[in-house]
């Protein structure tokens, strides 16, 4: 990686004229942090640049501001000390270089005003204290004090200076290390790794929205499993999410084992996560089993089982939200939905598979029929070829009478043929409980395909449900 390269990218108009504003103001100005990690790492385009200016930034983003045609406004965060500006889709973050230092029981720390190296020091990870230099006397070097580049090389997750002291001043940086740990598919430093087991306590005073922030990017990444066992390992997860810890373990009665929840989630969101990008049905696949565990029992005829974990495991979606500060919206509706009906298709496709059950399976799983089949099939993880060449086979027919189905009955988006005030008209009624009556019959008639999914077949039986209710009528 030579000199050159770097100043490749920062042909980007921001960089010259942040080059020049700082020029003007007489300071020295820095791209640092996740720009210059992604860049050497070839990550895509970035979503926002990071700039240390060595005296005040936001004097500096107000300049820039001025200078960069179509930028936003500065917003400034005058408690922070740093200013944000928008140019493109990219936010530039501005902050004056700083020393800090911290009290046992908070994670904001005393500044001061302090050197480019004293700000690289304060930083997380070597690989993100790497910085480049957008001062015309050494435009484009790079300013590497802790051998950021040697650990990209490495694939390793290394603190600046003293990891018990980093992670201990600042907690959140433990969820850090092990989301970037599963971002990039690097390894985490042994004594880093230690420094967060010997820290994990010290979690309890980051806010729930931080950690969930970090949750959804370990959630997004390609092999989610990879943060989750870490979590794990290091023993944060019993303070994040005791619910998936209370899934682990085998127990084994009577010669007869069950499954480990723990373990057989984890390669169940893999899975999903190679057939989706839905942080949601991640979420969902996350929680589809977190009710086995207050449903485990052992029944001396049939062994293991967790009847009803599907509704418990729904209603602990609830819970579990409110505590992280999860949205309560309908976000967190559709994974109680995927976790409630979670078992369903397997069900289905254990017995012949019928149009009625398929027209009930999409009823009730309406817009959302194809997550839930994504769900199901990432939900086998069993090793015996045999009975996963059967399952997969299964679901294949029943994705193929889904298909079916719908074509001919439009089930997944079911508005009942007729309507409330067609049956009052009809009978003469007011509103009354015949009227849900009716409307019921019509709607179990199409699921059981005893109609088609028709006006003149609804009508006819509506008129045929009315007399036998005693209706009388137009
Ligand atoms: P990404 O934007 O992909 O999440 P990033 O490295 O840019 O990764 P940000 O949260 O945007 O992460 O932070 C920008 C930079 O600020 C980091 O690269 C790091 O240098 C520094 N930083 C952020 N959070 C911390 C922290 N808790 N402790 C120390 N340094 C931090
Ligand atoms: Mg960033």
């Amino acid at each position: 990686m030579t000199k050159r390269t770097h100043e490749e990218v920062l042909k980007n108009p921001v960089f010259s004229t942040i080059s020049d504003a700082a020029k003007e103001l007489s300071l020295d100005s820095y791209v640092i942090g996740g720009f210059v990690r992604d860049y050497l790492l070839q990550r895509g385009t970035p979503k926002d640049i990071d700039i240390v200016a060595i005296g005040s930034g936001i004097e500096l983003a107000k300049l820039v501001a001025k200078k960069l045609p179509g930028s936003s406004e500065v917003s400034v965060f005058k408690n922070f000390g740093t200013a944000m500006i928008k140019f493109q889709d990219i936010e530039i973050e501005f902050v004056g270089a700083r020393k800090e230092s911290y009290h046992r029981d908070s994670r904001k720390p005393v500044v001061e005003n302090g050197s480019l190296e004293d700000d690289q020091k304060r930083r997380d990870f070597t690989i993100n204290a790497l910085a480049i230099s957008l001062n015309s006397k050494d435009y484009g070097q790079l300013l590497d004090p802790f051998d950021g580049i040697g650990d990209l090389k490495r694939q390793l997750i290394r603190t600046p200076l003293d990891p018990d002291i980093t992670y201990s001043d600042d907690p959140l940086r433990m969820m850090r290390a092990i989301r970037f740990a599963t971002q990039l598919n690097f390894i985490i430093h042994p004594e880093s790794l230690q420094a967060i087991a010997d820290n994990k306590e010290r979690i309890k005073i980051i806010s729930n929205e931080r950690i969930v922030d970090e949750l959804h990017k370990i959630l997004a990444s390609a092999k989610p499993s990879l943060g989750f066992s870490l979590l794990h390992d290091t023993g944060l997860l019993p303070f994040i999410m005791p619910e998936l810890v209370a899934l682990e373990g085998i127990e084994e009665i009577e010669g007869q084992r069950h499954k480990d929840n723990f373990w057989h989630t984890l390669e169940v969101v893999d899975n999903i996560s190679q057939n989706t990008d839905n942080v949601w049905l991640r979420w969902a696949a996350l929680l589809h089993d977190i009710g086995k565990a207050p449903t485990k029992k052992f029944d001396n005829k049939i062994g293991w089982t967790f009847h009803g974990h599907e509704f418990i495991g729904s209603k602990m979606v609830y819970k579990l939200f409110k505590r992280l500060r999860l949205p309560l919206n309908e976000k967190m509706k559709f994974v109680q939905k995927m976790v409630l009906m979670s078992s369903r298709p397997i069900v289905l496709s254990e017995d012949f598979v019928t149009d009625s059950a398929v027209r009930r399976l999409i009823f009730d799983a309406g817009e959302h029929v194809e997550d839930l089949m994504t769900l199901c099939e990432a939900d086998i993880t069993t090793k015996n070829p045999k009975k996963q060449k059967r399952y997969r086979n299964n679901f294949k027919i029943v994705r193929q009478k889904i298909e079916e189905v719908e074509e001919r009955d439009h089930i997944r988006n079911f508005q009942p043929p007729i309507s409330g005030e067609e049956i009052m008209k009809t009978f003469n009624l007011k509103p009354s409980k015949e009227i849900g009556m009716i409307k019921e019959a019509i709607k179990e008639a199409i699921l059981e395909g005893e109609i088609p999914n028709e006006y003149n077949a609804a009508y006819t039986l509506m008129l045929r449900k009315g007399k036998e209710m005693g209706l009388g009528g137009n």
